[in-house]
C-alpha cells in the first residue's frame, strides 16, 4: 500500500473540489485531490456559468442587486426551511468569488438571467441578472459546455500552486480516528491501494445523478421511466455514502428538477423548438399551467412531475412554426441553439423516421392524439375551447399572455412529449455554514468538510430559478469557503 500525506485532502476534483483546492493552496497548504475520472471539472464541463452577486462585471454593467437582497429573496422562496446562515455566507462571498475566478484567468461573456422573454411574462418577473456565463475558449456564442474554459483555468491555477491531482484514483473510504477525519483510502487505476493522511478532508463528489437506486429511494423517481436526468458517469453518491459511514447527518435529497427529452443533446433542435408558449396539455388532453410560464424550467419540471404518467405534450401547428421561422421564437433560451428553426425540420424528419418516441405528428387532431398517446376526446375538447378563447383574445382559464393565444389550425400538427429531467441531485450531507460536516445531533466532525452538490441543501423542494447560476455558484463558493477553513483547521492541528 502506498502512503501519502497532505495538509488538505480533497475527495474529487469537480467544480467544488477545484475551488477548495485552489483556496487551500493559496493559503499555503499542501493539497492532494483524488479524482475518479480521467479529467477535472465533473458536471461543470457541461455547464455555462455560476451565480455571483456584487462582482466587478456586474458593477460595470450597473446591475445593482446586493447580496442582502438576494439572501432575502432566497429565504422568501424557500420559506426559511433551509440554513439561513449558510445561504447568507454563500451570497456575501459570491461577488468576490467571481472576481477571484477572473483573476485566475476566467473570462465571462456577460451576466444573464435564465432566459429572455417580454418583461411582463418572464417566468419570474423578479428574475435576476446573476448568471455569469463563461466565455467559451476560442470565443463564439456561449452554450452548453462553455464552462470547460473555467474548469481549465481553475485546474491550471491549482497546478501552478502545487496541487497534486491523482486522476483515475477514486476514494473508497474516509479514515476516522476517535471521531476525527484523519485521511482517505483510495485505489489508483492500476489497482494499487493508497492511504493518504492529512489535517483535513473535503468531500466533493457531485451527488448521485448516475445512481438509479439512490434516485428511486431518496428522490422517488424511476430513472429512464419518469425522469431523464443528466447521468454523468461516476456520480453515484460515493461521497455521501462515505460521509454517512463516517457519522455524518443526513439531509433531504432532491433532484435539481427541470424538463428535458430523453437523450436530449442529440435532439436539441427539437427540444428547443418546443420550449415555447404554444398549447401544452397532459395525457388527458387538458391544459395544466399558463404556457407563458414554461420557460421556468424548475416550475415546469415540478408541474410535469405532478401529472398522470409524469408526461406533458407541447403542440403547435404549421402557422405557428412559420411565424417562429420568420420572427424567431417567442421565448428565447440561452441554452439551446440560436438558429433553432433553421434546423428544426431536418431534425424533426429524422426523428420521425427513426421512431424517436417523444415526437408525433398528425394531419388532424384525432390522428395527432392517437400517434402521441393523448386522450383524443379530451384533446379535441381542449382545442375547441382553446381556439374559442384565442378568437376572443383572452385565456379565461389561466390568463396566458394574449400575444401567445395562437389557435391550433389545419395542416400538419407537431407534438412533443415532455418529460421530467434534472441537472443532477442536491443534498445528502449535513453541514454548517463553515462547510464542516455535522453528526445527526449537529456536532461537528473534526477535520471533515463537505461541499458542492453532495451538501447543497439550500433550495428546499425547488431550485431557485430566480437567482440563476445557483448550483455552480453554491459549488464554487462552498468549495472556496471549505478550502480556507480546512487550512485553518489543518495548520492549527499541526
Ligand atoms: C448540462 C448541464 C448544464 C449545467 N449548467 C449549469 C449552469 O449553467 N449553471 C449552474 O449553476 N449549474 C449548472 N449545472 C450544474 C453544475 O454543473 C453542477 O451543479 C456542478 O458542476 C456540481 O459541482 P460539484 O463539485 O458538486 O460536482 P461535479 O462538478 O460534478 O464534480 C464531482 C466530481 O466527483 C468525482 N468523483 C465522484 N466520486 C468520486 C470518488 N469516489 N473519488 C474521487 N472522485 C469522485 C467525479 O468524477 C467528478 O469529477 C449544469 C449541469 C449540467 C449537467
Amino acid at each position: 500500500m502506498k502512503q501519502m500525506d497532505a495538509d488538505v485532502i480533497i475527495v474529487a476534483a469537480g467544480l467544488s473540489g477545484l475551488a477548495a483546492a485552489v483556496a487551500a493552496a493559496e493559503k499555503g497548504a499542501s493539497v492532494i485531490a483524488f479524482e475518479k475520472s480521467n479529467t477535472t471539472g465533473g458536471a461543470a464541463n457541461m455547464a455555462m456559468g455560476p451565480l455571483g452577486i456584487g462582482s466587478r462585471i456586474q458593477k460595470e454593467h450597473m446591475i445593482s442587486l446586493t447580496p442582502g437582497e438576494a439572501f432575502r429573496k432566497h429565504m422568501f422562496f424557500t420559506h426559511y426551511k433551509v440554513d439561513a446562515r449558510l445561504v447568507r455566507d454563500y451570497y456575501f462571498k459570491s461577488g468576490d468569488t467571481i472576481d477571484w475566478l477572473m483573476d485566475m484567468g476566467v473570462k465571462f461573456a456577460g451576466v444573464q438571467r435564465a432566459f429572455t422573454a417580454p418583461e411582463a411574462t418572464r417566468a419570474y418577473s423578479d428574475g435576476e441578472f446573476t448568471w455569469h456565463v463563461v466565455q467559451p475558449e476560442g470565443g463564439g456564442i456561449p452554450g452548453p459546455r462553455a464552462a470547460t474554459a473555467m474548469v481549465k483555468a481553475m485546474t491550471d491555477r491549482a497546478t501552478e500552486l502545487g496541487v497534486q491531482f491523482m486522476l483515475e484514483t477514486p476514494v473508497k473510504e474516509i479514515m476516522m480516528e476517535d471521531g476525527e477525519a484523519i485521511g482517505v483510502r483510495a485505489v489508483d487505476k492500476d489497482g494499487e491501494e493508497i492511504e493518504c493522511t492529512g489535517g483535513a478532508v473535503i468531500i466533493a463528489t457531485g451527488g448521485f445523478g448516475c445512481n438509479p437506486d439512490m434516485i428511486r429511494d431518496l428522490c422517488g423517481f424511476e430513472f429512464g421511466k419518469d425522469i431523464f436526468n443528466f447521468a454523468i458517469p461516476g456520480m453515484v453518491g460515493d461521497g455521501i455514502k462515505m460521509a454517512w459511514a463516517a457519522g455524518a447527518g443526513h439531509t433531504p435529497c432532491t433532484m435539481e428538477l427541470m424538463y428535458q427529452l430523453p437523450d436530449n443533446l442529440n435532439h436539441f433542435y427539437v427540444e428547443g423548438a418546443f420550449r415555447q408558449p404554444c398549447l401544452w396539455v397532459n395525457r388527458l388532453g387538458e391544459r395544466f399551467m399558463p404556457e407563458d410560464q414554461i420557460a421556468n424550467t424548475t416550475f415546469t419540471g415540478n408541474a410535469i412531475s405532478m401529472l398522470p404518467g409524469r408526461v406533458a405534450f407541447a403542440i403547435f401547428d404549421e402557422a405557428l412554426l412559420k411565424r417562429w421561422k420568420k420572427h424567431g421564437p417567442d421565448l428565447v433560451s440561452h441554452v439551446h441553439p440560436h438558429d433553432l428553426y433553421e434546423h428544426f425540420e431536418a431534425q424533426w424528419e429524422r426523428d420521425i423516421a427513426a421512431g424517436y418516441e417523444p415526437v408525433a405528428e398528425g394531419m388532424t387532431v384525432e390522428e395527432l392524439a392517437k400517434n402521441a398517446g393523448i386522450d383524443p376526446e379530451g384533446l379535441a375538447a381542449t382545442i375547441k375551447e382553446y381556439n374559442e378563447m384565442c378568437a376572443k383574445g383572452f385565456d379565461e382559464i389561466f390568463e396566458k399572455d394574449r400575444q401567445y393565444m395562437q389557435p391550433i389550425g389545419t395542416g400538419k400538427l407537431y407534438c412533443c412529449r415532455q418529460t421530467v429531467g434534472a441537472y443532477g441531485t442536491l443534498g445528502g450531507i449535513l453541514i454548517n455554514h463553515k462547510m464542516e460536516v455535522m453528526t445527526p445531533d449537529y456536532q461537528t466532525i473534526p477535520g471533515l468538510y463537505a461541499v458542492g452538490t453532495d451538501a447543497c441543501n439550500i433550495y428546499g423542494d425547488s431550485y431557485t430559478f430566480t437567482l440563476p447560476g445557483n448550483t455552480m455558484g453554491f459549488c464554487v463558493n462552498s468549495g472556496r469557503i471549505a478550502g480556507e477553513n480546512a487550512v485553518d483547521f489543518a495548520l492549527v492541528e499541526e
